[in-house]
């Protein structure tokens, strides 16, 4: 194993378009870091320029303190996995795991030993005399990790591995994942534009959007501090809301009003280290869980009122989408706490905002 350090790294493609730029970001030696942004934000591109499948057009790739930059793939000894499992539809499980294996002139002994491991790990012993075509899509995507995992390779690059496959087996794939990162303890640099994959088997996120890398931080940080507007509204679901509000002065306080409510503005907030003014317009984000319905008579300061616009039930918990003077605005709440406000479309409604979570960009 060994750690990876991408520095300042751009790639424009034939014909000018920068896919890339000035995108620096490092893994730790066994530590799993997870590359997570929209469709063509340069995932891809950036694990490909890892590998070496692709030249950059500036910047430095390190891997274990060395630089790779220009290294051909095979030179860089890494192993990669893509969302299309790209098994050899010919070859029985147990020769596309020995593959890679045998290309390194292992012996035969010692890659009867790799593989066993491998495939008690993965759970596939009992499929190793089968073709790839005898295989449930799961199946053939656990092959195809563990036919990277046989090698013993200084960074595994992940693109989307387990993206295709349906909401249940990628639910416990995550599971799987998890715990085969443990026991292998794996340098990893995994791509992926879904938020709960990320969320759940990441140990840093760095999260990247048209070429840029927007914010670098453990899954939790992510979701309590984000850094920018994107990241706000690209972690946590339903997405966060986001309005103009405008900071108000009356008496000495300081407010920020949203519809009818009045939210105080506490003295130690602060935006990029300047307290509020009076004036001052920024975009509000608040997290739908942390909006809490209330009766619509309550006298609650913070109490924002509405209509109801839509209201979508989900098991346990119920969405309201509520529109406050033509903005709408999704509130979540369990289903017992539901239980108490209409449901109609056009009914008055109203919900609280607390405080403690709110969050400020520059408009
Ligand atoms: P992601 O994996 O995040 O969805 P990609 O890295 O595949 O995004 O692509 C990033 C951007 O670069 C996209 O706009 C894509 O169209 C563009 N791109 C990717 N490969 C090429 C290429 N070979 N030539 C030109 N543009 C490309
Ligand atoms: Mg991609």
């Amino acid at each position: 194993m060994a750690d990876l350090q991408i520095e300042n790294l751009a790639k424009a493609f034939k014909g000018g378009f920068t896919a890339l730029n000035g995108v620096s970001l490092d893994v730790a030696d066994r530590e799993a870091v997870f590359l997570l942004g929209p469709s063509g934000a340069g995932k891809t591109t950036t694990l490909r320029l890892v590998a070496g499948l692709e030249d950059a057009t500036a910047g430095r790739i390190m891997i274990g303190g060395r630089d790779v930059t220009r290294w051909t793939p095979r030179e860089r000894n890494l192993a990669m996995v893509y969302d299309k499992h790209s098994l050899f539809p010919h070859l029985t499980i147990y020769e596309n795991l020995a593959y890679p294996l045998r290309i390194r002139k292992m012996s035969d002994a010692d890659i009867r030993r790799q593989i066993a491991s491998v495939a008690e790990t993965l759970q596939i012993e009992k499929l190793l005399e089968r073709r790839p075509n005898q295989l449930s899509g799961g199946q053939q995507q656990r092959v195809a990790i563990g036919r990277a995992l046989v090698r013993d390779a200084d960074v595994f690059l992940l693109d989307e591995p387990i993206s295709h496959l349906d909401a249940q087996l990628r639910a416990r794939m995550r599971v799987e994942f998890k715990r085969l990162q443990r026991d292998f303890r794996a340098t990893m640099l995994y791509v992926s534009h879904d938020q709960l994959e990320a969320m759940t088997m990441a140990d840093r996120i760095v999260l990247i959007n048209k070429g840029r890398i927007e914010q670098i931080a453990a899954p939790q940080e992510l979701f309590d501090r984000p850094a920018t507007l994107f990241a706000a509204t690209f972690i946590g679901e339903p997405p966060m809301n986001v309005m103009q509000a405008v900071i108000s002065e009356s008496n000495g306080c300081r407010f920020l009003r949203i519809g009818e409510a009045y939210i105080e503005v506490d003295k130690d907030w602060m935006q990029d280290g300047e307290a509020l003014r009076p004036g001052d317009k920024y975009l509000l984000g608040l997290r739908p869980q942390h909006l809490s319905l209330c009766p619509a008579d309550s006298t609650h300061a913070c109490r924002v009122n509405g209509t109801i616009f839509a209201v979508e039930t989900l098991g346990s918990r119920v969405v309201f989408d509520i529109d406050v003077e033509g903005t709408v605005i999704r509130a979540m709440s369990t289903i017992d706490a539901a239980l108490k406000y209409p449901r109609t479309i056009g009914a008055p409604i109203s919900f609280r905002i607390d405080p403690d979570f709110v969050y400020l960009f520059d408009a």
